[in-house]
């Protein structure tokens, strides 16, 4: 349970982005000063004195929360952008979206077999995303050590999604 009530600062906002959607809107959240240093804090503290090398990170929204648990961490951010935006030799890995699929991607040289990896995100919702990225941790031979969130959305079980694959804990703070 989190130290810091984050409640008022994630706005339930009604049908975004389309009808029957309810969107958590969490800028509010990393605009308050104590808000966003709690976040980041206590993330980073949960994964501290694990020897984590690298926070892996979602485009766009797992930069604003991976990049400065990385830096409390001593590790080194590893973006996971859409095809097509990353310069070098990539890896790849496709996931289920409701309707369709999508891609993402990370530098083919970002993790080495010795990285112990977290994978970082705002939000979790079905957890397709979160598994694609510690799929990519995977593929690069690298070792996935655990997942962390701001939200987690728990009525879509994203938990048991990411326990299908891997065994590692969710850490969530809201
Ligand atoms: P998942 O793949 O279904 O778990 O969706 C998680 C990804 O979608 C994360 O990268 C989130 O940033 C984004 N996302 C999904 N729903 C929301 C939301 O309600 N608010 C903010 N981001 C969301």
């Amino acid at each position: 349970m989190s130290k810091f009530d984050y409640q008022d600062l994630v706005c339930d906002i009604p049908d975004y982005p389309e009808p029957g959607v309810i969107f958590k809107d969490i800028t509010p959240l990393i605009a308050d000063p104590q808000g966003f240093s709690a976040v980041i804090d206590e993330l980073a503290e949960h994964f501290l004195g694990r020897g984590i090398t690298k926070v892996v990170g979602a485009e766009a929204r797992g930069f604003l929360v991976g990049a400065p648990v990385a830096y409390r961490l001593g590790a080194g951010f590893v973006p996971a952008r859409k095809p097509g935006k990353l310069p070098r030799e990539v890896i790849s890995q496709c996931y289920a979206l409701e309707y369709g699929t999508d891609e993402i991607q990370i530098h083919a040289d970002a993790l080495t077999p010795d990285d112990k990896v977290i994978v970082i995100d705002d939000l979790v919702a079905t957890g397709g995303t979160a598994v694609a990225c510690a799929q990519l941790v995977e593929q690069a031979g690298a070792s996935v050590e655990g997942f962390g969130f701001a939200l987690e959305l728990a009525y879509l079980n994203p938990r048991d999604v990411i326990a299908e694959t891997f065994g590692q804990e969710v850490f969530s703070l809201i």
